[in-house]
């Protein structure tokens, strides 16, 4: 009876424990967010900024953050290709 009584604690203390554990990670789903951008889930540890219903990580912000400071440059670019390509095809139909 005695050796019984054991097993029934170690039983409860098992489930007791299982179930502090769902608890635990039910609570740090709360905090879990997937960066939109490259995937990373990340729990406290990472900064995450919320832009409208997405998540993005620290890193991926940084990366916007360059091409941002980089677009002028890019349009810059974009605008001389076309230029180019307008040249060139202006060169071709004449
Ligand atoms: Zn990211």
């Amino acid at each position: 009876m005695k050796e019984e009584e054991e097993k029934k604690k170690v039983i409860m203390e098992t489930i007791a424990e299982g179930r502090k554990m769902e608890a635990y990670a039910e609570h740090r789903t709360k905090d879990m967010h997937t960066c939109w951008t490259c995937g990373v889930i990340s729990y406290k540890k990472k900064p995450m900024k919320q832009i409208g219903k997405n998540w993005i990580c620290i890193d991926c912000l940084r990366q916007l953050k360059e091409i941002f400071d980089t677009l002028d440059e890019w349009e810059e670019e974009l605008s001389l290709e076309r230029d180019a390509k307008k040249q060139l095809d202006e060169g071709i139909s004449r």
